[in-house]
């Protein structure tokens, strides 16, 4: 889900009023080898401090939903709206409670004889309709069917206009030239994407200078004829409308593989046509739309990356060529040349010692947020979370040889505190430029209002693009062996910071900022180190393995 401005705000707000930090704790616990160290004990001024919801939170349309902050001190009892909830050594607590239907929760609190109030009032929804309350992070285990609500922006140029529901079918087809967008397509972010559906999920990344056929047009959105009956859908403003769009399907031309250093070329003149990549194990699948497949064999040439392909007609209009690789396919980049023809750019994967395996690597550490990004019970943010496991992790990279980039060192953005898709585009874009070969993007997880923290909670990690799926899940495997709490699996999620074509990339969430234990480990410097560590070790396993 795309955040908006006021969830932003939310969060600056919720810190300015929550304000103070707590107080140190008195004497670090044992801590086990493994899984989540113990809360250290707080005894601190009885105070509640309701973290979320904020008097910005509208009333969420759920039957139960969870309320979390800190009473100041673990020596204190609870009750909100009559019920007894558990307070954490620290004093922080979270619970998961039917939704009042005055939309008001009363807290009291009492230590050592004496007691406090607060109460924690939701913003009353408005007559018109209201957006519904922003998820801070993907919904790790809906209860429902509903697919996860995505942490990151979609694409900022295609919004979706529910005013214009009807869809105008243009008298004659038109051609819509890619404007405005980056020329190649690497960062999966910057170019022009198109919708298998107006809501639906990404599919097509096109550069600038694809050709697409126009057939009609729903709000801000154009539908595009593909081929073999296939729609599109792109934001209007990345497409540039001209003359009418040809008829008939035109053959594809001569192919060519371009062997260089770091990748091999394989050049298709097709003449700005519209594509799909598909990499899939040791195959890449290119389809073309509103073309025909040549008769001949494709020719490879005898580049050691290539090892065959083939043509065949998808459709009488799509045509599919299928390359087979000696390995997995490290990244790609796609493009048009100054002829039209479409260049698809294979990357060979970086050269591994198998006694050194991070060797000269390079890696591109993503601590995520700011902006947005979730608050623990006791006003711990995401942001500050997620660098603490980034600076060891790129201190540990960096002691096996690797070349580590960081997107941010300290707790202020890249580029943008309030732009989140900005943030995110520059982010990526700073992959790209440092020629990154893995991308990981660090976070901590948060629950979107009515889902149960205690049954859903776990460590999860996303990828998008098939060629970083491993990655995904070599990360996973070694983190949930750290925090030992649910394994939620690796997952696929179209995430701005997941989407580049280049590298591999992987975002990984390994704990819930609102749940007490979860939130006070992200704090634990051995914990950060050990955490950090098992990033480690899954980009090793990755890299090794590949
Ligand atoms: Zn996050």
């Amino acid at each position: 889900m795309v955040p908006t401005v006021s969830r932003h705000s939310f969060f600056l707000l919720a810190l300015v009023l929550i304000g103070a930090c707590a107080p140190p704790p008195l004497a670090p616990g044992p801590e086990p080898a493994v899984g989540l160290p113990p809360i250290p004990r707080v005894e601190g001024a009885l105070e509640i401090r309701v973290v979320h919801p904020t008097p910005q939170t509208p009333r969420p349309n759920v039957d139960s939903t969870f309320i979390y902050g800190s009473v100041g001190t673990g020596a204190a009892s609870l009750t909100i709206n009559g019920a007894s909830v558990p307070v954490a050594p620290n004093g922080a607590f979270l619970a998961f409670l039917p939704v009042p239907q005055d939309g008001r929760w009363e807290l009291a609190a009492e230590a050592r004889g004496q007691t406090t109030r607060t109460t924690a009032v939701y913003r009353v929804p408005t007559p018109t309709p209201a957006a519904p309350a922003a998820p801070q992070e993907p919904v790790a285990v809906p209860d429902t069917a509903a697919p996860p609500a995505p942490e990151t922006p979609a694409q900022p140029a295609a919004p979706i206009t529910p005013r214009a529901p009807e869809t105008i079918a243009f008298a004659q087809p038109l051609t819509g030239t890619v404007t405005g967008v980056a020329d190649t397509l690497a960062t999966g972010s910057d170019v022009a994407v198109g919708r298998l559906t107006p809501a639906g999920t990404f599919r097509w990344f096109l550069p600038r200078g694809a050709r697409v056929t126009v057939t009609g047009q729903r709000g801000d959105l154009l539908r595009a004829q593909l081929g073999a009956g296939t729609e599109a859908w792109f934001a209007d403003t990345l497409l540039t409308l001209a003359e009418p769009a040809p008829t008939a399907p035109a053959p594809v031309g001569a192919m060519e593989v371009r062997p260089a250093q770091e990748w091999v070329d394989v050049r298709i003149a097709a003449e700005r046509a519209p594509f799909l990549v598909q990499p899939q194990g040791r195959t890449v699948s290119v389809l073309l739309y509103g073309r025909t497949a040549p008769a001949a064999p494709a020719q490879l040439g005898g580049d050691p990356l290539l090892t065959g392909g083939s043509w065949r007609a998808e459709a009488p209009d799509v045509a599919r060529l299928e390359l087979s690789l000696a390995r997995g396919l490290w990244g790609y980049k796609a493009f048009y040349d100054a002829e039209g023809a479409l260049v698809l750019r294979l990357r060979r994967p970086p050269t591994i010692d198998p006694n050194q395996p991070l060797r000269g690597v390079r890696i591109l550490i993503d601590p995520g947020h700011p902006p947005a990004g979730a608050t623990g019970p006791t006003s711990l943010t995401e942001a500050e979370a997620n660098l603490a496991i980034s600076l060891p992790l790129a201190e540990q990279l960096r002691a096996r040889g690797a070349e580590v980039t960081l997107t941010r060192t300290t707790n202020a953005p890249l580029v943008s505190a309030t732009d989140q898709v900005a943030e995110l585009r520059a982010r990526v874009n700073l992959a790209v430029q440092a020629d990154a070969h893995l991308l990981v993007s660090v976070h901590n997880n948060a629950f979107a209002e009515g889902v149960n923290p205690f049954r859903n909670h776990g460590t999860s990690s996303y990828h998008f693009h098939p060629h970083a799926a491993e990655l995904a899940r070599a990360l996973n495997q070694e983190i949930v062996a750290t925090t030992r709490i649910p394994d939620l699996g690796a997952r696929v999620s179209n995430l701005a910071a997941v989407r580049p074509t280049w590298m591999p990339a992987a975002l990984t969430e390994s704990l819930f900022m609102l749940i007490p234990e979860q939130e006070e480990a992200l704090r634990n410097p051995r914990f950060l180190q050990r955490l950090a560590e098992a990033h480690v070790r899954g980009i090793e396993n990755f890299v090794r393995q590949f």
